[in-house]
């Protein structure tokens, strides 16, 4: 937990004037700052909803108004050289426009310090309170922080604490490697909740506790309101055809699972994958198998839910996915349906909010060194900026055609295999292929499920060529029902020329 008490040191010797620290863990933020504001003799007033202090002669007031006690600190300038004002969860006053011009006021006044006599020298403005958006009028005088993530070793160091103090048995070398694995990503405040929790059935900690730790995790990562922590059940075995893009995948799996050796030869980390194609044909489902290829948790961000309604509160939701993947990092960042989150970049109505999140997303991709493997699908490319579509975002940009026979064939194979693995033999899948030309991934999977229903209202005891041929003959494949996209998506796929993920 160094970066943050370093950064807060420079941005107070550097006069910022308002340093907002973007979390709701108001205690842990301020201890680390009162640290920092100790080490560097800086006196310290803070304010909450319960009380107002001036710590440097100890004075107490209760339940002022913010207008109020700003209005009194502006009454005495001159005072406040050499202090450090501190507010906590402020959210709902960054509305109040007098709250806003006040605190714009102070920050020219800190601005001028240095200059003149006419400012307030060596002060500043920390707010401590779980950002959703910052007053457009404060913005050029803000700087946003977050908390640092706890690293392994914090987490180590954190579950032995918590081991100790309880007389716990202390988790074998085994057991803490994966509690901590498990933990990652998570603040110190919620470890502690998740630990209390596991121990609150037996008084220990074990392994019957991690599938708990687990669900916790899941549930806490979806408070975030962004993203979503995916329970992972398909491999890459589940996935039939694609077969350039499995083994492209396997070998940057092989690389991840591998870092430090591959990085001491001097191999390129893995950033990610853009999977573009036609839908259903298994751009998701390769999503999350690779994220068992790789053998880490796999999160999922919606970029529906990123776009919040205030100035600045996407990109707040933008910094905060950002820093929970790389928090949970090794993960896998799956960004469902890029297309979505861009849609009308670039064009004549494009919004600020966009471009801005774009720049923020593209900037994370460049320079990102953490072990977060991104891979974003998409439908429709024609909607998504070409800058990324430009080399060195992403380490490689596949495209998924529709099946071919072969590519069908294994597809009918896996779904009919995860259900009646024993009627496959007696199934002629030439004939099922031959008739299935145009179908997607999904309307082969539909197709044996339509068929498996159908032969057990028919009381038969096992699925035969001609049901499946029979379902095929009443389903509209999506050749069908979308034709004239899927033709216009295709030449638009073929002119760009870009990797095939079948053979
Ligand atoms: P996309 O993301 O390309 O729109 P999905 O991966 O969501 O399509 O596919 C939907 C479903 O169709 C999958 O969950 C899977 O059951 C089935 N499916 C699609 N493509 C394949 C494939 N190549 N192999 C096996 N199943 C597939």
């Amino acid at each position: 937990m160094q970066n943050f008490k370093k950064t807060l040191d420079q941005y107070i010797d550097a006069r910022m004037p308002i340093i907002f620290v973007d979390t709701s863990e108001d205690d842990i933020a301020e201890e680390e700052i009162f640290t920092v504001l100790k080490r560097k003799r800086r006196g310290i007033l803070s304010w909450s909803l319960q009380s107002f202090r001036d710590y440097t002669d100890n004075t107490n007031i209760p339940k002022k108004s913010l207008n109020d006690i700003l209005n009194l600190l502006l009454a005495d300038e001159d005072d406040l050289t050499n202090k450090v004002l501190i507010l906590k969860n402020i959210n709902d006053f960054l509305e109040n426009t007098e709250v806003i011009t006040t605190l714009k006021y102070f920050a020219q006044k800190i601005n001028k310090g240095l200059f003149s006599n006419e400012g307030i020298d060596d002060f500043n403005i920390i707010i401590i309170t779980p950002l959703m958006n910052i007053p457009r009028e404060l913005e050029s005088y803000t700087t946003i922080m977050n908390l640092d993530t706890l690293d392994e070793t914090d987490i180590r160091n954190f579950i032995e604490v918590f081991v100790k103090k309880l007389e716990l048995r202390m988790p074998t070398d085994d057991l803490m490697d994966k509690l901590v694995m498990t933990l990652k990503g998570l603040s110190k405040t919620e470890i502690f909740s998740v630990l209390e929790l596991a121990i609150s059935d037996d008084g220990e900690l074990d392994y019957t506790d991690l599938p708990l730790i687990r669900e916790q995790k899941q549930q806490m990562i979806k408070k975030s309101g962004i993203l979503d922590m995916i329970p992972l059940k398909e491999s890459l075995d589940d996935i039939g055809g694609l077969e350039i893009l499995k083994i492209w995948l396997k070998r940057k799996a092989e690389i991840f699972k591998n870092i430090k050796k591959a990085q001491e030869f001097g191999v390129a980390t893995p950033k990610g994958v853009l999977i573009v194609g036609m839908p259903g044909c298994g751009k998701s489902l390769t999503a999350k198998a690779s994220a068992i290829a790789f053998d880490v948790p796999l999160l999922r961000l919606d970029m529906g839910r990123l776009m919040g309604k205030y100035v600045g509160e996407s990109e707040a939701n933008m910094r905060r996915a950002i820093h929970l993947v790389e928090a949970s990092s090794p993960c896998i960042l799956w960004i469902d349906e890029l297309e979505k989150a861009f849609a009308g970049l670039g064009n004549s109505n494009s919004s600020e909010v966009t471009t801005r999140l774009f720049g923020n997303f593209l900037t994370w991709m460049q320079e990102k060194k953490s072990l977060a493997f991104v891979v974003a699908t998409a439908n429709d490319i024609t909607k998504l900026p070409p800058e990324l579509l430009r080399k060195g975002r992403f380490d490689e940009i596949f495209y998924v055609d529709l099946p071919n026979e072969s590519e069908r064939e294994k597809i009918f194979e896996i779904h009919i295999g995860k259900k009646r693995k024993k009627d496959l033999a007696s199934i002629d899948m030439r004939q099922i292929v031959k008739e299935t030309k145009g179908f997607c991934g999904a309307d082969i999977e539909s197709v044996v499920y339509d068929s498996l229903e159908e032969a057990f209202i028919q009381k038969k005891t096992r699925i035969t060529t001609e049901d499946i041929l029979k379902t095929i003959e009443n389903t509209h494949s999506i050749s069908e029902t979308m034709k004239d996209s899927l033709e216009n998506m295709a030449k638009n796929y073929k002119e760009r020329k870009f990797k095939l993920a079948s053979k």
